[in-house]
């Protein structure tokens, strides 16, 4: 049995269930659930007022293609595993994130079909890593084994109340940490930064260069979803090349710099030159370049992705 604070007043309550078998049509009871409960636990505590309640079985399987034809699949059509972890939902999200902006740019003939064919190599293997990480959590946190059991009772909330830990977890469950390197949409040209092309665009904060003047913002609100953006991060007194600006529409050019509050961060990320990223409406880096040779680089993989950049343009 596990006890989820949801906030205020409200707790999630999961278990498994020896006492009753499910029934067709009838949920589980508050009877029932407080029966659970305290079998269970040593903390006395008194249910009321249940607001939803529902029996499920733990399914886990996926299937091997995103994409068939004219078929697309994407949330629990395409994986379903156990709830440990609480990645399902959100697995599917970034399933759909991943997918619309390439189904839009194929439908407003901004890109060729041939880029629903990266949704598959994108997502695939996050699913496989979902299905692994939930099974093993699953049967870990389900074990009958009386050792594992104490052990986990006992040093489970220190090991899980670590810093470190809660650091990891949060980055790994929160699916931020997730990257597509491997995917051919990923172009990287080696630069001074740590960021490569597949990686989520962090946020941080950064001066954004606005009608000739610098005003302090996020590098994540500089963005925006609707289509892809170029975004330049300038070592303070560097001249961007004109064949840089003039490779996308002014809307779609950020240009940006270190702020203070964060300079050692933009270095980190984006290296001593600077770097130039192509990040996509997903928020992930398509391409990644040094300043000097983006130009050349951006202009090849928009040819080979984005080939009717003209209709973009004009959009
Ligand atoms: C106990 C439990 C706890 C969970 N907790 C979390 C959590 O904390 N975080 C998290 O991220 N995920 C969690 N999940 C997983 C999450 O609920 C699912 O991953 C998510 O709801 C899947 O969404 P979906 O839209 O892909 O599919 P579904 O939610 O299954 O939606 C599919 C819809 O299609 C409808 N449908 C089916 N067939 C047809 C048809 N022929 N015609 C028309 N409609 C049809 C269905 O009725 C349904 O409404 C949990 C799951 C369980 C069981």
């Amino acid at each position: 049995m596990g006890l989820f604070p949801m906030g205020g007043e409200h707790f999630r309550l999961i278990a498994s269930n020896p006492l009753s078998k499910a029934s067709k049509g009838a949920e589980p009871s508050l009877d029932e659930l407080q029966r659970i409960y305290d079998q269970r636990s040593h903390i006395p505590a008194r249910f009321h007022d249940l607001a939803w309640s529902s029996w499920f079985r733990i399914n886990s399987r996926m299937v091997s293609r995103l994409k068939v034809g004219r078929l697309l699949l994407g949330g629990d059509a395409a994986h379903i595993h156990s709830p440990a972890g609480a990645q399902g939902m959100n697995t599917g999200i970034q399933d759909m994130i991943n997918v619309s902006w390439k189904l839009a740019m194929v439908m407003n003939g901004q890109a060729p079909p041939s880029i629903l064919d990266t949704y598959e190599a994108d997502r695939l293997s996050v699913m496989r890593g979902v299905l692994f990480r939930t099974d093993t959590l699953t049967n870990v946190i389900g074990t009958e084994n009386p050792i594992v059991r104490t052990l986990i009772n006992h040093l489970g909330p220190f090991i899980g109340g670590a810093e470190l830990v809660q650091e990891n977890a949060t980055a790994g469950m929160s699916q931020v940490v997730l990257n597509y390197r491997n995917s051919s949409l990923s172009e990287n040209h080696t630069h001074g930064g740590a960021i490569r092309a597949g990686d989520r665009v962090p946020d941080m904060p950064v001066r954004l260069r606005s009608d000739g003047n610098w005003k302090e913002t996020t590098l994540l609100s500089a963005l925006d979803a609707s289509h892809l953006t170029l975004v330049a991060a300038v070592p303070d007194g560097t001249t961007l090349p004109s064949s840089l600006k003039a490779c996308v529409p002014e809307s779609r050019f950020v240009e940006i710099a270190a702020d203070a509050k964060d300079a050692a961060r933009f270095e980190t990320t984006f290296g001593k030159a600077g770097a130039a990223v192509l990040v996509r409406p997903d928020g992930y880096a398509g391409l990644t370049s040094p300043i000097s040779s983006a130009a050349d680089h951006l202009a090849a993989y928009r040819r080979k992705w984005f080939s009717a950049s003209a209709a973009d343009a004009r959009s």
